[in-house]
């Protein structure tokens, strides 16, 4: 537990929060600042920062209770879909630094943008960038 972490402090019941699923590695609460109705947050329950420093074991966790707890948001917000999302660093805009993924339901023409503006680019810019990252691996 990092002492400074808000989400630690859930995970140790020292601050409330509305929760919707828990188990020996993974709660699921709902956002105090929802995006849309239902938003919840998944979280393991040992703290770490990002998706960099998390334990393989711990994302697995989270892999493997995330399509039950959306499922579960949807059906009780009357959904037609949703968003999963997981920042990491405050350039990603990450505000608390325990890993986090969010559940968005959402509704047809709900208006929610998720902000991201995508410009084409040309062939030769993808082949750089492609084998930049295989490189980086
Ligand atoms: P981030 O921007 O880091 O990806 O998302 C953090 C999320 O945590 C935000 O959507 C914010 O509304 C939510 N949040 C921040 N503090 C609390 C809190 O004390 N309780 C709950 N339930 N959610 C919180
Ligand atoms: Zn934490």
């Amino acid at each position: 537990m990092d002492s400074d972490c808000i989400f630690c402090k859930i995970v140790a019941g020292e601050l409330p929060c509305e929760k919707v699923f828990e188990n020996d590695h993974v709660l699921a609460f709902l956002d105090i600042n929802p995006t849309s109705r239902g938003h919840t947050l998944v979280i393991p329950k040992e703290h770490s920062e990002g998706l960099l420093s998390t334990p393989a074991e711990a994302l697995l966790e989270v892999a493997s209770v995330l399509p039950q707890v959306a499922a579960a948001a949807v059906r009780a917000t009357d959904a037609a879909g949703f968003n999963v999302l997981q920042s990491n660093g405050p350039c990603a805009g990450q505000v608390v630094p325990h890993i986090h993924f969010h559940i968005v339901p959402r509704h047809d023409g709900d208006g929610i943008g998720l902000g991201f503006r995508q410009t084409p680019v040309v062939a030769d810019e993808l082949a750089r960038t492609a084998a930049a990252i295989r490189d980086a691996l």
